[in-house]
């Protein structure tokens, strides 16, 4: 691959050159190759030095792609935990739940044992809601038919 030379290196190169041409004297002709080849040694590894430079600013952008997607997770596990955790209302006695797995819609639990609650169906909506776990028994205040107006009167 050939290696692209700055400016300096190039004008090095010229200004030894020139100076090896117009040296009569071996010696000095000789030192000044020497000086030549110097020059061109420490072209090749500020070039080298680039090339690292590119690759080291490569990686960096990828690992602040990695830490960007990290923090991303990280917020949605907050906003998952706050959806399964406490996000509840009691309202009439009954707890209320709006999350996930209920499908973003408030749906009435057991304030006692947090089992969902079973609506009572015409013809018998004029009982309470009640909990479906043996041995808890309980019970709504308000009749089955109200669901939808309790629900509503929680808003957001
Ligand atoms: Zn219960």
């Amino acid at each position: 691959m050939p290696e692209p030379s700055t400016p300096t290196v190039v004008a090095l190169t010229n200004l030894v050159t020139k100076l090896i041409q117009r040296i009569t004297d071996r010696k000095s002709a000789a030192e000044l190759r020497e000086v030549q080849m110097m020059v061109n040694t420490l072209a090749s590894e500020n070039f080298g030095l680039q090339q690292k430079n590119l690759q080291m600013q490569t990686e960096l952008a990828e690992l602040q792609q990695v830490i960007a997607r990290f923090k991303q997770q990280e917020a949605d596990n907050d906003k998952k935990q706050m959806d399964t955790g406490e996000n509840f209302r009691i309202r009439r006695g009954v707890k209320f739940r709006k999350n996930v797995a209920t499908g973003q819609k408030w749906m009435p639990f057991c304030p006692n044992c947090d089992t969902i609650l079973q609506v009572a169906e015409p013809p018998y909506s004029q009982h309470g809601l009640h909990c479906t776990k043996p041995k808890c028994g309980f019970r709504s205040s308000f009749p089955s038919s109200e669901l939808e107006k309790v629900t509503a009167e929680i808003g957001d």
